[in-house]
């Protein structure tokens, strides 16, 4: 595996997270479009699939973020629902949930790879392959060879389109909108647990970020004069009955991120002869489910496993595909069946209600696990 050369197109965080995973195992080069970390966006939930994909490659991320012990889910008007006891999940995992900036987390994984293997300014234009090696032409008309090309660069990924489908992405038709808040922490957002609200303007989260830091998030109908409208005087109108607790954090809201829903099919194979893909550029899911960044760390995690295994660069990869597709498309399934603004009956209120929150925490950790490759514990 040492004379290795892999080639991963995309600094985010699967890019990251697998050049750090492989740096001992192989010659890792990252090429990334951007002049520097596309640092932008909001917070992001690392679940205990993310957590522990991060373990096993020895990036500690206790430092950075909050841990967060429950979500209490609730109606618009603030009648609760059901609380979901994260602390459960990691009690049964051995992973802690935690909520952390997208910003702090791609710091931390530059931390673990050597700034020699970034390139910045480094788009890729197309992908080639041949049995036995992959070239990735730049923008720039230089191109570089490698034993293997991972495209880890996101939604709408180049790599995706020269060696699987030219199907874009789809959007959903809903987007986020998201800020955080620095200040005095007040009311249903506690240190360590936060609240969600659904109504039929679209569903609110807010989240303990840091110690003086909330976020806050709306997952609302992108509108018909477009997204980059959305701002928050619409917001303020569009959530006016919502609970006191969404309202009051709303007057603080000053400026917002947006972040449009975009879903992959999940195709059966990710790359012809030794391409493939990861994260986003595999499977874009919409937020709903939380699980983004988590899955791109568990799909950094299964191909490193992989490509340790087995001698065979093309095997490897196809055996990582093939033990990451079902786990992807059940998750797909549930985060691309999103309805934000879906209130549960006055049955399944009644339902929701009544089960506790530790059951509630196994059944998330259950689910979690069906996503999983690492929390599964079966090698590809
Ligand atoms: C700027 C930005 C903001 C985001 N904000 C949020 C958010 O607020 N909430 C949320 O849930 N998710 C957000 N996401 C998505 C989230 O980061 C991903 O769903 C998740 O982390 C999966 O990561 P990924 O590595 O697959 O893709 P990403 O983290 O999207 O990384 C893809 C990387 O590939 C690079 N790239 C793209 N095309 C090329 C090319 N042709 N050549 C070279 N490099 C290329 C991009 O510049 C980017 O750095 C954001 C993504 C980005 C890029």
């Amino acid at each position: 595996m040492a004379a290795r050369q892999v080639l991963v197109v995309g600094a985010g965080i699967g890019g990251l997270a697998l050049a750090a995973g492989l740096t001992s195992d192989a010659r890792v080069s990252v090429l990334e479009k951007a002049g520097g970390l596309r640092e932008s966006g909001g917070a992001l939930t690392l679940f205990p699939n993310g957590v522990a994909a991060l373990d096993a490659f020895g990036i500690d991320v206790a430092g950075t973020g909050v841990p967060v012990s429950a979500m209490r889910m609730h109606r618009h008007d603030g009648t609760p629902l059901m609380t979901i006891d994260f602390a459960e999940m990691a009690r049964r995992t051995g992973y802690p949930v935690r909520n952390i900036l997208r910003r702090d987390l791609l710091r931390v994984l530059a931390d673990h790879v050597p700034a020699s293997v970034v390139e910045f300014d480094a788009g890729v234009t197309g992908v080639m392959a041949t049995e036995g090696s992959a070239t990735a032409v730049l923008s720039d008309g230089t191109s570089r060879e490698a034993d293997l090309v991972v495209g880890a660069d996101g939604t709408s990924s180049v790599v995706r389109r020269s060696m699987v489908s030219a199907q874009p992405a789809r959007t959903s038709g809903w987007m986020t909108v998201q800020s955080v808040i620095t200040g005095l922490r007040q009311g249903i957002v506690s240190d360590r647990s936060g609240a969600s609200f659904v109504g039929h303007a679209g569903f609110c989260g807010i989240m303990p970020l840091g110690p003086n830091e909330t976020m806050v998030w709306f997952d609302v109908r992108v509108p018909p004069q477009g997204w980059r409208t959305v701002d928050p005087w619409w917001l303020r109108e569009m959530f006016g009955d919502y609970a006191s607790s969404v309202r009051d954090i709303l007057e603080r809201v000053e400026t917002v991120d947006h972040f449009e829903h975009r879903t992959h099919d999940v195709p059966d194979r990710w790359g012809r002869g030794p391409t493939t893909l990861l994260g986003d550029a595999a499977h874009a899911v919409p937020p709903t489910a939380g699980q983004g960044a988590n899955q791109a760390l568990d799909d950094a995690w299964t191909m490193r496993e992989a490509l340790r295994g087995d001698g065979d660069v093309v095997r490897a990869v196809r055996r990582y595909e093939s033990h990451r597709v079902p786990r992807v498309r059940r998750m797909s399934q549930v985060a691309g069946a999103e309805r934000p603004n879906q209130v549960p009956g006055r049955a399944t209120g009644f339902v929701m209600r009544h089960v506790p929150a530790r059951a509630a925490g196994a059944g998330h950790t259950a689910l979690v696990r069906k996503w999983s490759s690492v929390l599964s514990g079966s090698l590809p």
